[in-house]
């Protein structure tokens, strides 16, 4: 690196750590001592710019301790994000597992301070927040948000009983009190990546759980938010990625992650949203055959047949590479009742009585692009995503995929009796095929050929904070 370009990244790296360190104290000081309002500093803007894409230069590959938990408090200039464990549910209990404290007033002042293990309760209170011991009375009303750190090095927040890394902070909301998680890029990414592609991979499949990490990487500092936009960054459900905090981290997932520090995906020079799914089923899917928007040039249908044989594919191990859905004439019709409305004029009275549900059209990669449904009430149309969810199971469930081929038959009135769904794979089949990459590590691919399969084009590089 010529000497011009690193003093220009140290001086970048300094500006940006002066930045955080005031974000920081805006949201009430690090290391768990409260600070008095007087010293405060203006409140920071929240650095949301995207990082800046730096040459990579990966972090050394082992360090002894994985687990460790961080130092108490967001510090470094490390990026931070902020997770919504729960919004406007009436109320959250709140502990940790060694000594804690819990701030009002954005961080300005203690409330409370815990020696672990017990828990309180944080609910709404005529425009503030209250805690109450379980056994004991609330404290008066203050003013939020309410923020909770452990304060001592190796111990966890406690929300509704399960561990997390970083703070949380309190806020009120419509219905109640949400509940964000604030930490480290890359401790959220300990959280995310076992609950993505399984917890229970094994070593010889680490190039996808690696390949896994750089893609939810690369998918979180895309869904950066500024603070005056919302609250939070992501949620915590299939939403935008599941996140179950410490108590779902696995050490295979954590090397992946550390392995990977700062690592993304990049398209001319831009960190992209990669998005990725359990199964394609024989091929990706090009964004456009399955959402009205999102084209990309590196999201286009990529085979998963292995090369050389007629019919393997890496992501033939998954439980859903072929499965089936039946409905008989009640069970879909109960299906469009409730959820056709959603996407086509239906009456009020609902869709009647089915007469045959047939594929129009077909995508470039094979999966439905149009399904035409025909009742005693009409011809209604239904594209692409919006299939499956409408062709839901009675439990709700929603179909696994567009693609698919539909087997009916009727009975001599006319009247559809049943329909056999036959399907491939799980999920909408764009970007990465998650099973696939399964298949390929087992197969001896490094996480960067994985990468580079599934968003042809994309360059893997690191971000600078
Ligand atoms: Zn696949």
């Amino acid at each position: 690196m010529r000497p011009s370009i690193a003093w220009t990244l140290r001086c970048a790296r300094r500006v940006r750590r002066i930045a955080l360190a005031a974000l920081v104290i805006a949201v009430g000081g690090c290391g768990g001592r409260a600070r008095t309002p007087a010293k405060e500093p203006p409140a920071a803007e929240r650095d949301t710019t995207p990082p800046r894409v730096v040459p990579e230069s990966l972090p050394p590959e082992k360090i002894e301790d994985v687990n460790a938990p961080q130092e108490p408090g967001l510090v470094d200039n490390s990026q931070v994000v902020r997770i919504a464990l729960a919004a406007g549910v009436p109320r959250v209990a709140v502990s940790a597992t060694g000594e804690w404290k819990l701030y009002d007033s954005n961080g300005e002042s203690t409330l409370l301070h815990g020696d672990g293990g017990e828990q309180w309760i944080v609910e709404p209170e005529r425009g503030g927040l209250r805690a109450s011991r379980l056994d004991g009375s609330p404290t008066g009303v203050r003013p939020p948000p309410f923020i909770l750190r452990s304060i001592v090095r190796g111990s966890f927040v406690i929300v509704n009983g399960k561990r997390y890394r970083g703070e949380i902070a309190i806020i009120p909301a419509p219905g109640g009190v949400t509940v964000i998680n604030r930490l480290y890029m890359e401790d959220y990414l300990r959280g995310v990546v076992p609950l993505e592609i399984g917890q229970h991979r094994t070593e010889d499949e680490r190039a996808a759980v690696e390949a896994q990490a750089v893609a939810a990487r690369s998918y979180a500092y895309t869904h950066l938010v500024s603070e005056r936009d919302r609250s939070y960054d992501m949620l915590a459900t299939v939403l935008d990625q599941v996140y179950g905090g410490a108590d779902a981290e696995v050490p295979l997932a954590d090397r992946a992650v550390l392995g990977t520090t700062r690592v993304v995906l990049t398209y001319n020079g831009r960190i992209i949203n990669a998005p990725y799914h359990s199964t394609c089923g024989g091929t990706t899917s090009a964004a456009s055959e399955v959402w009205r928007e999102g084209d990309e040039p590196y999201l286009v249908a990529v085979s998963d047949r292995i090369p050389g044989s007629a019919d393997r594919y890496y992501c033939d191990p998954s439980p859903t590479f072929r499965w089936t859905r039946s409905y008989d004439q009640s069970s879909l019709r109960s299906a469009l009742d409730k959820y056709l409305r959603n996407y086509a004029a239906v009456s009020s009275s609902g869709v009647g009585t089915v007469r045959s549900i047939e594929v129009e059209s077909r995508t470039p990669s094979g999966r439905v692009h149009t399904l035409g449904i025909v009742t005693s009430r009409g011809h209604f149309s239904l594209r692409q995503n919006d299939i499956r969810f409408v062709l839901r199971s009675a439990g709700g469930e929603i179909l696994n995929s567009t693609y698919f081929s539909v087997d009916s038959r009727q009975d001599p009135d006319g009247v559809l009796s049943s329909v056999v769904i036959r399907g491939n794979g799980n999920g909408h089949g764009v970007g990465m095929c998650q099973w696939g990459a399964i298949g390929r590590a087992r197969a001896g691919a490094d996480y960067r050929s994985i990468l580079r399969t599934y968003y042809p084009g994309t360059t893997v590089a690191a971000v600078d904070r």
